[in-house]
């Protein structure tokens, strides 16, 4: 079905689709806010809550401190977001507490990811952050380290050849897990712009070590579920995700299984419209343009 625009819904068919979800779970970066808050989301997510919604939030972003996500929610007018958000190095956290990882885990990260697996407890490898012109000192990262129980890809802005041998060498062995958080192929830097992100080395890696990693990073199914398990949530047809992005947002709400709304603040609606295999069920302009439809309400 072609995607519904808010905007153009009556009174009646507004009242339906409040009454159609009962939680909110809601992507950050190009939703809540860019460099600063957009305008109106600290109201939107206070009418839904009066509307009687659960708000939760779901960021493939890794890379804010806490302190910095507790800041920006706070700017946004949105109290208790971070208590109520997932990431990736959550979910990677908690997976490796689930299987009960042992040995140590080769992280292909941002340090902020190292710092929540350090938290939970687990014994973290990194490196190297800068390589050498000495082909043959590379020799070193094709050494195996059977300490090594994990590799782990989530934000690393740092990734290079030395970070892709060890991952390599480490994922031979099939005993080692191989999870993926945010891997996203291009990141949205400048808009026209094509930016690439860890995601398209993660995918070499991947296709060099023939092993299909354990995605906890949007639109992987996983990272929805644990949002859902982490919100006390049971049917995912009750939720309605909230993002700006086609492939991760979209993507992680129809595998899933919840109802998706796309804000147009990062695509064009021809974009939209475009795109081959997913659709959004609704769409709007940003969080804040839908604040006097739902008042009405
Ligand atoms: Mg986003």
């Amino acid at each position: 079905m072609a995607p519904i625009h808010l905007m153009d819904l009556s009174s009646d068919r507004i009242k339906e689709f409040l009454d159609s979800f009962d939680h909110v779970f809601s992507d950050c970066d190009g939703v809540l806010w860019t460099k600063t808050p957009l305008p109106g989301v600290g109201s939107f997510f206070d009418l839904m809550k009066r509307h009687g919604k659960t708000v939760h939030f779901v960021s493939n972003n890794s890379l804010r401190t806490k302190e910095n996500y507790e800041s920006m929610f706070q700017a946004a007018g949105i109290p208790n977001g971070f208590e109520n958000l997932t990431v990736p190095s959550i979910a990677i956290a908690e997976y490796l507490k689930s299987i009960k990882m042992e040995k140590s885990v080769y992280c292909v990260t941002c340090p902020e990811t190292i710092a929540v697996l350090t938290s939970y407890g687990f014994k973290c490898e990194q490196g190297p952050d800068v390589g050498t012109y000495y082909y043959t000192d590379y020799i070193q990262y094709l050494s195996d380290d059977e300490e090594i129980g994990a590799v782990v890809f989530d934000s690393d802005f740092k990734i290079n050849l030395p970070k892709m041998y060890r991952a390599l060498t480490y994922l031979q062995r099939p005993e080692v897990h191989y999870i993926n958080g945010a891997t996203d192929k291009y990141v949205p830097l400048v808009p026209g712009s094509l930016a690439l992100g860890v995601g398209a080395f993660a995918d070499i890696v991947s296709e060099e070590s023939k092993r299909e990693p354990v995605l906890l990073g949007k639109p992987g199914k996983m990272l929805g579920q644990l949002a859902m398990q982490r919100a006390g949530v049971t049917d995912p047809s009750r939720v309605l995700f909230i993002g700006d992005m086609i492939e991760q947002d979209v993507g992680l709400g129809r595998a899933t299984g919840f109802k998706t709304l796309l804000v147009l603040t990062n695509k064009t609606k021809e974009e939209m419209l475009n795109h081959k295999t997913l659709q959004p069920d609704y769409y709007a302009d940003s969080l804040g343009s839908l604040i006097p439809v739902l008042n009405s309400k």
